[in-house]
């Protein structure tokens, strides 16, 4: 339907509104690794074509039709991660690099099977939400683990899936979607410490901010 190019854009700029970050210029030339003249030349054509309402200086923000061709592509990339990881086995920091591959060439019946034989999950291996057929995303509340106060317990919902070393790590510290931690203290500069299964450990303010959670408000503290 849409061109390879352009459903990396639609996909990158969901993304970034999904976390209420700024759609601009710089932040796709960053996060698509191309030059500011091109991605200003595609903000224009998806702005043509109606995907788009593009504000000088604000950047993109997707209309009613390029926020459905988005949430079509991000399905597709979350289930595909979760295909690669849990019926074949590839480990959590490569399934991301892969489904940028995958998603476009997906058909809608493979896309049912997937989901089928995957049981209709409802998150990727990084704990995103995996929009639904008819273009339903769970809205989460979103906090990263740098905003939080020492003593909080909180549970893990997302981790950021773009950089394959930082997933490596967390997954060595047991950091997955899930995983219940306590915040032992934050600090804007030193970065966060944290228990997590009887052990604690320091996440510097980059990895910190990758962390998205949910408080426990309920767990009987010792
Ligand atoms: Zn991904």
């Amino acid at each position: 339907m849409h061109t390879q190019a352009i459903e990396d854009y639609l996909r990158e700029i969901y993304a970034l509104q999904e976390r209420d970050e700024r759609a601009t210029t710089s932040t796709l030339a960053a996060r698509l690794d191309v030059t500011a003249a091109s991605v200003t030349n595609m903000f224009k054509k998806l702005a043509a074509l109606n995907l788009v309402l593009h504000e000088p200086y604000k950047g993109v923000t997707l209309t009613p039709a390029g926020l459905k061709a988005a949430l079509e592509v991000v399905r597709h990339h979350r289930l595909i991660e979760l295909y690669l990881a849990e019926a074949l086995g590839v480990p959590w920091d490569q399934v991301h690099d892969e489904a940028e591959k995958w998603e476009h060439v997906l058909s809608e019946d493979m896309e049912d099977r997937i989901d089928a034989a995957l049981g209709y999950p409802t998150t990727s291996p990084h704990g995103a939400p995996i929009p639904t057929r008819d273009g339903t995303v769970a809205d989460r509340p979103y906090r990263s683990l740098n905003e939080l106060e020492p003593g909080q317990t909180v549970e893990i919902i997302e981790v950021s899936d773009r950089d394959p070393a930082l997933l490596r790590y967390l997954g060595e510290l047991g950091l997955y979607p899930r995983a219940r931690l306590e915040i032992v203290s934050n600090n804007p500069y030193r970065g966060t410490v944290l228990r997590v299964n009887g052990v604690e450990c320091t996440l510097g303010c980059d990895v910190a901010r990758h962390i998205f959670v949910e408080s426990v408000s309920d767990i009987p503290r010792e």
